[in-house]
């Protein structure tokens, strides 16, 4: 029988959110201080993909079945598609799921489809070029619609686009949002935003409620939203379907706590800080232990240990977000 990682609340823990990198090409202001994060980081404190893919071997073999890449922008680390194949033979990984800001996806998404990602979230915070660029501090909104189209044409499945509603910047898009969701037969998930890393807790000022953007939207489409749940996948979006179509939206509101009794997931920092919480500062440092020569059974033995710190609930309003690896881009969303 496959062993499976249980916390002190009794969740299976079966999904691993890993950063392969901190460093993005673009500048989100909820997200990512101007200068990025390490502007001089040292690259030895980034672990190597085999370091990486040692840790998932470990979780895989614990019971994870599914993986999300993410980062940073998961696509300015090289030779992703080479680590995704190198991960994907793991033997009880059922799952290889991308997070991206799609900017290099064009280029990238067959090879990462062949090498074994099967799903994007993507983020699409405005469908105008001008505000687009304004918002990412400098991204380019035609490669990261092109980038949807080849994920698209190339068969990942299924795309989910997140945008970011954020009062006064963008929350005049929502209804463009879902018509263009539609357009393409994809999801459209909305987040508020969260209180993580200086940048984060900078934005809340800009907060807009999930509800508002439900009642927003249920006037747009003029039918009712019917709640659709249970689907593996959904993680702490409450989603919809648009009554009549097949068209799934979904809002994420992480500072209610409503998710957290169903939590499964645990992240890996890029520089091997395995975070028990988006919104705790329970941590536990494995790189150090890897560098230091421990054995296959000591690092499943670690993770597992690991496990009993996972805390109950997040914290948003308490003060973890000074804490070095607390910034949404180390944590990877
Ligand atoms: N670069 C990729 C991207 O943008 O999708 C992956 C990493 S990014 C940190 C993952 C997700 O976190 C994105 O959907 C982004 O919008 C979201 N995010 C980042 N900071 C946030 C914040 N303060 N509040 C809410 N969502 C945030
Ligand atoms: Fe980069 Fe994604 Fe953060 Fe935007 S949200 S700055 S694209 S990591």
């Amino acid at each position: 029988m496959r062993k499976s990682l249980i916390d002190p609340f009794n969740r299976t823990i079966d999904y691993v959110r890993v950063s392969v990198t901190d460093k993005c090409n673009y500048r989100c202001g909820y997200c990512m201080p101007e200068q990025g994060v390490h502007p001089d980081g040292v690259h030895s404190e980034y672990l190597s993909y085999d370091e990486l893919a040692r840790i998932i071997k470990a979780f895989v073999d614990l019971g994870v079945a599914k993986i999300r890449i993410t980062g940073g922008e998961p696509l300015v680390r090289k030779n992703l598609a080479g680590f995704v194949a190198q991960i994907k033979a793991f033997d009880g990984l059922e799952d290889i799921a991308l997070s991206t800001n799609a900017h290099y996806l064009e280029r990238e998404a067959e090879a990462l489809t062949l090498a074994g990602v099967t799903r994007a979230n993507i983020s699409i915070d405005s469908l105008r070029p001008a505000r687009f660029k304004n918002i990412t501090r400098g991204g380019d909104l035609e490669k990261v619609l092109a980038g949807v189209d080849k994920a698209l044409e190339v068969g990942m499945k299924p795309i989910k686009f997140n945008m970011v509603v954020m009062k006064g910047t963008n929350d005049d898009e929502i209804e463009a949002m879902v018509d263009y969701g539609i357009q393409k037969g994809v999801e459209v998930r909305f987040i508020e935003t969260m209180p993580i890393g200086p940048a984060g807790v900078g934005m809340m000022e800009q907060h807009y409620p999930a509800d508002k953007i439900l009642a927003r939207i249920k006037k747009h489409v003029g039918v009712d939203l019917i709640p659709s749940t249970g689907k593996s996948h959904d993680g702490p979006a409450r989603n919809f379907i648009i009554a009549g179509t097949d068209t799934r939206i979904g809002v994420i509101s992480a500072v209610s706590q409503h998710f957290c009794a169903t939590c499964n997931r645990v992240r890996l920092t890029a520089k091997g800080i395995l975070a028990l919480c988006l919104g705790q500062a329970d941590s536990v440092d494995l790189r150090t232990p890897l560098r230091n020569g421990i054995t296959d059974e000591a690092l499943q033995q670690l993770i597992v240990d690991a496990m009993l710190k996972k805390p109950e609930k997040h914290f948003f309003n308490e003060n973890v977000h000074n804490i070095e690896f607390r910034q949404m881009v180390q944590l990877g969303g």
